[in-house]
């Protein structure tokens, strides 16, 4: 299923629903051959299986790391994602790291320090709940940089990338894709849901007032920023059930893509016995 998610180098992307770019399987609301929820819940408990199997592979074999970095609007489902798509693997072998606003250790060090310290040892899945996109994109919106600044930072990020990738690490990079009315009833069902308070601030209203201008960020992130070796998908995820079989979907495809293998055993396992 990796088409028609995958943004290919030199595609163009327009995520307000309109124009060159936009097409029916790039839109928040596109379930694909699904209609309603219990549809996908058979295959899902299928490739949670395939996954949990995979990841014992990748642990086993200590050949590469997987970092999965998820990026969206406020409400788009990162943690919902990390909750269900991580729900079947084991633990152990899996980090989540959250970028946060930058501390002031951060904040004096190059934007990809931060980022680099995180990403995951090889055997292991790491998990970036926002990452150093959003150097490109609130630092973008806010001007929290000159743009001579964060105007370079999409190759820096080429190239960050590119030596991960060539040192063992496979990247995958999902934009939970959600429309800006789906937004306003999640954001409504927060404030109406007090078992939802906690997870809401004023910054969360305030930051939809630039949500065109957020679009245009992401847009050049997509634009700009998906390549060979570390594509962008851009994931339907105005429904959330679809929103986990793709991206678990994706998921398994890379790892099965991997061609692991179990290492050998350092003893001869022949002449073994137990008492
Ligand atoms: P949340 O994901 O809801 O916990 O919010 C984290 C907040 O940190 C978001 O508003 C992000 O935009 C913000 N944030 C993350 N990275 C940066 C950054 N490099 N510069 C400024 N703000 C950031
Ligand atoms: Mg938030």
């Amino acid at each position: 299923m990796e088409r028609p998610f995958i943004v290919k180098p030199g595609d163009s992307i327009s995520l307000n629903g309109v124009g060159k770019g936009c097409d029916l399987e790039r839109t928040p609301e596109y379930t694909g051959a699904y209609r309603k929820k219990g549809e996908t819940k058979k295959p899902l408990k299928k490739l949670n299986k395939q996954m949990l199997k995979l990841q014992e592979l990748l642990y086993a074999e200590n050949q590469h790391a997987l970092l999965i970095i998820l990026q969206g609007m406020d409400t788009c489902g990162k943690d919902g994602t990390i909750r269900k798509v991580m729900a079947g693997i084991n633990v152990q072998g899996c980090d989540v790291v959250s970028f946060k606003v930058p501390s002031v250790d951060e904040v004096s060090r190059d934007f990809l320090w931060r980022a680099h310290k995180a990403v995951p040892q090889k055997g292991k899945i790491g998990i970036f709940n926002r990452s150093h996109y959003e150097d490109v994109l609130v630092v973008r919106v806010h001007d929290l940089v000159p743009k001579s600044v964060w105007k370079q930072r999409y190759q820096q990020i080429n190239d960050f990338e590119k030596m991960l990738v060539e040192n063992g690490t496979v990247v995958l990079k999902f934009f939970l894709h959600i429309s800006k009315d789906e937004q306003k009833e999640r954001l409504e069902s927060r404030i109406n849901d007090p078992s939802k308070h906690w997870k809401i601030t004023e910054a969360d209203i305030r930051e939809r007032a630039y949500w065109d201008d957020y679009m245009q960020a992401y847009e050049a992130v997509l634009q700009k920023c998906s390549t060979d070796w570390a594509p962008w998908y851009i994931i339907p995820a105005n429904k959330k059930w679809y929103r986990n079989l793709v991206i678990t979907e994706r998921i398994v495809k890379t790892l099965e893509g991997l061609d692991m293998k179990f290492p050998k055993p350092t003893s001869d396992v022949s002449i073994l016995s137990v008492d």
